[in-house]
């Protein structure tokens, strides 16, 4: 649709401009502005707050307000505002660092659901000035990190709010932190307005930004809000918890919003709930309730504050839960704080130790479990609090991770018809497996998504083959090092594997026995490719160790096959290589150890785009495997008792998990390569689409989690829920 009229044009830039007293905003119209913000500050509090330590939601993967402006061929404006935000959508920024892996993603995910289903959603979350780190990868060194530069004031879809009462300055709020004697040093938040529009940019879900580096802050709280997921004291992850949960309340309450409902992705921002729980105290008890409050008083506010708190759990590692040393808490929370601590989040093996998980679950009307497999691993590993854990396996924002080749396929099938909207239309992909024109097109769309994610990595190659010349970097790619014109060809069977680089998730485990893996590779005689990614926690030696194994073993490999299989290492994984890496490989590896990957998502985003898996059957994958019907699995199913849950090298079972993928690699191969077999591998990819997408997008999630907040919806929101929580149930079936 192209509008050519510029009166026309102008009409449709107005309509995308709305104000209210907080500031200007683009990309929807004022009647939307008004009915989310009506929504959201409505007296019956029929809405939810959800609250996270990191957002992934990058623009240059999913960007309606841009795509919108592209598809009206609108590209400037005489009147300036119009034509500053234009410009600035089409071709300002398109990242914003602030998440650091699958949490992140997976909460950007559910708030653009969350915004397309019309669920009244607001976001609370932090800004990080340096954002995460950005990752370069040097041969001999391995990961290096640096900082990461982004200005929020040139992001399009960021918006710094006004001062109602004080319209040239940006609205700060106040955030007491308490010493050891109780003295209180107020930090400062602005805030930011980002924006999660839905495709018709009809309703939008508002995320809240505390933006803590400010100068009315005192400097150690500046140092500690600039990068997400700073550890580098004990201290400044505590500040960094209590920046987030500590902001939550002033934050909505300068905003007047009234949501009853509290989500907490993960338990970062359960500190929320000390400030609810003085709330009701001071409402019982009146000002003096720090010095009358009884220890029941304090259970008794506690309870109804949990009424209001629903909890997801997302991993069983145990780095993943905060424990905090009383005493340094004590340096920046109130004495009633500790008070309130001391009853409901004492550590049960360490005394010493404030448990935010335990004090998670234990103020909570409901807790979930992110897989089927995981909730088994959370009652064993919290049996007094399992009555109340259930599940309710992730998902991916569809529409985000289905790569524009596959979006055209699929829109030009009427089986699919609405398919942005609506999910579930996608279990009608079995009325096409036998459709030779959907065969066909697939794999040309398939073909497509292969060579732009070849292209990519030979672009790479070259770059660092050049800049090999001038920095001192030393490529991280032996295909750099060698010549020219020795790139990957498009078409090669590609197996991609993009993870944090943690232990348990072993990216290394498939080159385990390098000779092993050649074999399987010279015995077929046909080329592999092999594309890793991904980023180690700065802190995380072993972590680090595995990115330098990957990068160790690549001369080694490529040798070994005669050059048959090449291995790549892509540095700075990021939303966008994540994109194009799950639509053009021919198959996900996913090696974590059972049962430490709670879900994992990354192979959902490839199931979007029909390209099966090879998983242990860990997370997602033990509901997604389908009987083989979608992929392949590998691996010791062990069970989920506590004594598989650890996570030192020799418990690994590297040998085993090893033995058992390349037990299977041979046939994977010949499926994919032998023409007398090809269409095995198609079927699979069909069976991804028919078994996978419907389940596990985000849409169904949202669907799932609105069954554990209990609000009122409009009657049209409330039918698309009910159709999305018939169709799966998460909590049905016990693994
Ligand atoms: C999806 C995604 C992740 C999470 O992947 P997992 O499979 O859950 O580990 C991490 N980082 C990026 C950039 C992603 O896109």
């Amino acid at each position: 649709m192209s509008i050519h009229s510029i009166t026309d044009q102008e009409t449709a830039l107005k309509a995308m401009v709305a104000k209210n007293k907080w500031g200007t905003f683009f990309g929807v119209s004022q009647q939307t502005l008004n009915r989310v913000w009506g929504n959201l500050t409505a007296p019956d509090g029929n809405s939810v707050v959800y609250i996270t330590m990191e957002i992934g939601a990058d623009l240059d993967v999913f960007h309606p307000v841009q795509k919108h402006l592209r598809d009206l061929e609108i590209t400037d404006s005489t009147n300036s505002v119009f034509d500053h935000y234009t410009k600035l959508f089409l071709h300002g920024p398109q990242k914003i660092p602030n998440y650091g892996g699958g949490l992140g993603i997976l909460a950007g995910d559910t708030l653009k659901s969350m915004a397309e289903m019309k669920i009244p959603t607001v976001a609370v979350s932090l800004l990080y000035r340096k954002g995460y780190f950005s990752q370069l990868v040097d041969a001999q060194i391995g990961q290096i990190s640096t900082a990461t530069d982004w200005q929020p004031e040139n992001t399009p879809s960021l918006y710094l709010l006004k001062d109602p009462e004080n319209p040239d300055l940006p609205l700060e709020i106040e955030i007491p932190f308490f010493d050891d004697h109780d003295r209180k040093t107020s930090a400062y938040a602005r805030l930011w307005l980002k924006m999660e529009i839905s495709k018709n940019l009809d309703f939008f879900t508002p995320e809240i930004l505390l933006d803590y580096a400010i100068p009315s802050s005192p400097d150690w709280i500046r140092d500690a809000a600039q990068h997400l997921y700073d550890s580098r004291t004990a201290q400044s992850k505590i500040i960094q918890r209590r920046l987030l949960g500590a902001g939550v309340i002033p934050a909505l309450q300068a905003l007047g919003i009234t949501s009853h409902i509290l989500h907490l992705n993960e338990q970062h921002g359960v500190v929320v709930a000390l400030h609810l729980i003085v709330e009701k105290l001071k409402e019982k008890l009146g000002d003096e309730y720090q010095f009358i409050a009884t220890d029941d008083d304090i259970l008794q506010a506690a309870q109804s504050v949990a009424k209001r708190i629903v909890y997801t759990i997302h991993t069983p590692v145990k780095a993943g839960h905060d424990r905090f040393d009383q005493n340094l808490y004590n340096q920046f929370g109130h004495d009633f704080c500790q008070r309130i601590l001391h009853l409901l989040a004492l550590d049960e093996d360490e005394g010493h130790l404030f448990n935010f998980t335990a004090f998670a679950m234990r103020v909570n009307r409901a807790t979930n479990s992110v897989s089927r497999l995981h909730r088994g691993v959370t009652h064993k590993q919290f049996p007094e609090f399992a009555p109340k854990i259930t599940a309710i396996t992730n998902g991916v924002h569809h529409a985000t991770w289905i790569s524009d080749a596959k979006a055209d396929l699929y829109s030009n099938f009427k089986e699919f018809e609405h398919w942005q909207k609506n999910p579930l239309v996608f279990s009608n992909a079995h009325l096409l497996m036998d459709h030779q024109r959907f065969r066909s097109y697939f794999e040309q769309a398939w073909q497509q998504d292969n060579n732009a994610l070849i292209s990519h990595v030979n672009d790479m190659l070259l770059r660092h083959r050049k800049m090999m010349h001038e920095t001192w970097i030393d490529p991280p790619n032996y295909l750099s090092q060698i010549n020219d014109n020795n790139v990957l060809e498009p078409g090669v069977f590609t197996i991609g594997f993009a993870r944090r680089f943690s232990t348990y998730k072993r990216a290394d485990l498939i080159f385990s026995n390098l000779d092993t893996l050649a074999k399987i590779i010279n015995n077929q005689n046909k080329p592999v490719n092999f594309i890793f990614a991904g980023k180690a926690h700065p802190a995380d030696e072993p972590g680090k160790r595995l990115i330098q194994q990957i990068l160790d073993v690549q001369e080694d490999l490529y040798k070994k096959t005669n050059g048959l299989a090449k291995l790549v290492f892509i540095p700075g994984y990021d939303m966008l290589i994540a994109k194009l890496m799950v639509s053009g490989s021919h198959a996900w590896l996913n090696s974590p150890k059972r049962p430490l990957e709670a879900s994992g998502t990354s192979g959902m985003k490839a199931a979007m785009n029909g390209v099966p898996n090879i998983s242990t059957m860990d997370g997602w994958w033990a509901e997604g495997y389908h009987g083989g019907q979608t992929g392949w699995k590998f691996g010791i199913e062990t069970d989920v008792s506590e004594s598989c849950l650890s996570e030192t090298e020799s418990t690994l079972l590297y040998e085993e998990d090893a033995a058992s993928l390349y037990a299977i690699l041979p046939e994977v191969l010949n499926t994919f390569y032998d023409s007398e077999l090809r269409h095995l591998y198609i079927d699979r990819c069909i069976k991804n689409i028919e078994l996978n997408i419907p389940t596990f997008n985000t849409h169904r999630m949202a669907a799932e989690y609105v069954d554990r907040y209990e609000i009122k919806l409009q009657p049209a929101v409330a039918k698309q829920v009910k159709a999305l929580q018939q169709a799966y149930i998460s909590n049905d079936i016990d693994l």
